[in-house]
């Protein structure tokens, strides 16, 4: 199962949610105040997607250069 975030509508408060993908986008309850949360963008999409050029070269398996530009 997923983990998405959600922030409270009432206390801001963050948190993190594991819940089924049908239900991702149903508003949440908060821990802290039972108020309403929304899910707001997660982090692990975040680091999904900039995990590469934080990686600071190195290519793949197959190449010899710091970059994959020429292994494809
Ligand atoms: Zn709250």
């Amino acid at each position: 199962m997923p983990i998405y975030e959600y922030r409270c509508m009432d206390c801001r408060k963050k948190f993190d949610l594991l819940r089924p993908m049908s239900q991702s986008s149903d508003p949440a309850e908060c821990p802290v105040c039972k108020g309403q949360a929304k899910r707001i963008a997660s982090t692990f999409m975040a680091k999904g997607s900039g995990g590469e050029s934080m990686g600071g070269g190195g290519g793949c398996s197959s190449c010899s250069s710091s970059s994959c530009g020429s292994c494809h």
